[in-house]
């Protein structure tokens, strides 16, 4: 039988200073990772997860600990630098068949033989294991010799996996180990998120559902940000806002900074999704791209159901050349709006004076009257509107209402 073995990704007692957590899919690995970390995000409301990219080689056909982890480790540090963890998923095998081996902070995951296991989709797997990881984050003294199907199975039987995909849970005796352990306010934010993780998955899993198109249920989202804002959410807006301040001088960690911002932004309204980051098409970048469909409905009756979202964190404003790219890129693909935020303002455009346009924002209100596009321009003042009046999607509303006053 193969076997499997975990090793803690950190050290009991461990102090966090962040979490955020990048996964990173090697070169050769199928798994599509954008759809899963979306639908991560949507659940956790402690961790913060990020697609990583470029992708990583292990070097060799297999992977052997700990040379591939210092070769892989190399390779993702400039990403995943602020990273509690960092997960690599592969198709390679392990030299001793193991599912993970890691250090405290980058563990590499096999995928190898999946389709031999389980017939539940790698996805599933991903949100299984990163499951696994904050379980041995919080206590790595224990593990079940044998499969019951609760997080802390060895799974010396690796098909155990499919079990403990489907079971997704927390057994009796676990249960009562769990509140024995000291946890700070971080950890138990963790212990959360894994609860609700397996929440969702167990759901999806047990009549065989990929996790990452599977609906959420009102219970997996019942704390997101809806129409208000909760304090949880506002404090973690004020976060990362603090963060964008402090940014350090590199324009590229800036601008992944201030995309991390937004996804979180409005990944925050309730039923729009993000299907899609940092895409590169043929004529075109887009920084996010959501399909509002299943959102309020005041939005998506007038902005239709994808949207393109422009997240800009440079030190001039965005100008009209930017603004009429941006439109191209809408109206190419017949989308009806999108949403240009850019940090340091929009050429033309004063938040406390909108209905006066020029320049750039000329441009954003030509294009409303001659094709009915809607642009919404925001800077970081729509920031501190949102989080003082708590209510995005009405902030959001109003933005629409005001082209047809300009
Ligand atoms: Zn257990």
């Amino acid at each position: 039988m193969p076997k499997s073995t975990r090793k803690s990704p950190t050290r009991p007692g461990e102090v966090f200073t962040s979490v955020a957590i990048t996964l990173f899919n090697e070169r050769d690995e199928p798994t599509n990772i954008g759809p899963v970390v979306s639908v991560l995000n949507q659940i956790c409301h402690t961790i913060d997860f990020h697609v990583g990219s470029p992708s990583p080689t292990v070097p060799g056909p297999m992977v052997h600990w700990p040379d591939s982890h210092r070769a892989v480790a190399k390779q993702v540090r400039a990403q995943s630098a602020t990273d509690v963890l960092t997960v690599v998923f592969t198709s390679k095998p392990y030299d001793n068949n193991f599912f993970f081996e890691g250090t405290e902070s980058l563990s590499i995951v096999s995928f190898y033989a999946w389709e031999s296991l389980t017939n539940l989709p790698r996805t599933n797997g991903v949100v299984y294991f990163v499951a696994d990881l904050l379980a041995l984050m919080l206590s790595d003294s224990f593990r079940h010799e044998d499969t019951t199907g609760c997080i802390f199975d060895f799974l010396w039987d690796k098909t155990g996996i499919d079990t403990g995909m489907r079971f997704a849970g927390v057994c009796q005796s676990c249960l009562r180990r769990l509140p024995q352990l000291k946890l700070d306010a971080q950890q138990r934010g963790i212990l959360s998120d894994l609860k609700a993780l397996l929440d969702a998955l167990g759901l999806a899993s047990k009549w065989g559902n990929d996790i990452a198109t599977y609906p959420l249920s009102d219970s997996a989202m019942q704390s997101r940000v809806d129409i208000k804002l909760p304090s949880p959410n506002v404090s973690k807006l004020e976060v990362l806002r603090r963060q964008l301040g402090i940014a350090g001088s590199a324009s590229s960690e800036k601008g992944r900074m201030f995309e991390d911002f937004c996804a979180f932004f409005f990944g925050s309204i309730r039923g729009w999704r993000e299907i899609a980051r940092d895409v590169r098409l043929e004529d075109c970048e887009v920084d996010l791209v959501y399909d509002i469909s299943d959102g309020p409905s005041l939005l998506t009756s007038r902005m239709g159901h994808n949207i393109y979202v422009e997240c800009r964190n440079r030190t001039e404003k965005a100008g009209a050349s930017d603004i009429s790219h941006f439109i191209q890129n809408l109206t190419s693909r017949n989308l009806k709006a999108g949403m240009f935020f850019s940090y340091s303002g929009i050429a033309g455009y004063d938040p406390g004076n909108w209905q006066k346009a020029s320049a750039a924002y000329r441009r954003i209100i030509d294009e409303y009257k001659q094709r009915g596009t809607f642009v919404l321009p925001m800077v970081a003042a729509d920031i501190d509107v949102v989080m003082n009046r708590g209510d995005l999607v009405e902030h959001l509303r109003e933005l629409l209402n005001r082209f047809s006053m300009v």
